[in-house]
């Protein structure tokens, strides 16, 4: 009887095993198209983006400019790595069914 119950632990824990197997697909990232990059930098891991900062002009006086800046991209997933943050980088999410 032992024996049996055995042989029924382990086929159960197949059977297991096999349907959690099956119930994971892996479908391709929709944030990134598959490429793994950050769509927003492009896997570049920096954007470019418009900042007001203060300046003085000659006469002394204070006003504000806009300027072009270089920042790392706040959408990576590994910050300044370019890495889509949906998938990781790995270009394709799991999907549990
Ligand atoms: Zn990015
Ligand atoms: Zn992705």
């Amino acid at each position: 009887m032992k024996k049996f119950l055995a042989v029924l632990t382990v086929l159960l824990f197949t059977f297991t095993a096999v349907t959690a197997l099956a119930a994971i697909q892996w479908r391709t990232c929709t944030k990134c198209h598959g490429t793994g990059k950050c769509q927003k930098c492009g896997g570049t891991a920096y954007v470019t983006v418009w900042r007001f900062v203060k300046e003085r002009d000659k006469d002394g006086k204070k006003h504000m400019v806009k300027v072009r800046r270089r920042e790392s991209c706040p959408e990576c997933q590994f910050k300044g790595r370019g890495k889509c943050s949906n998938c990781k980088g790995t270009g394709r999410v799991e999907v549990r069914i």
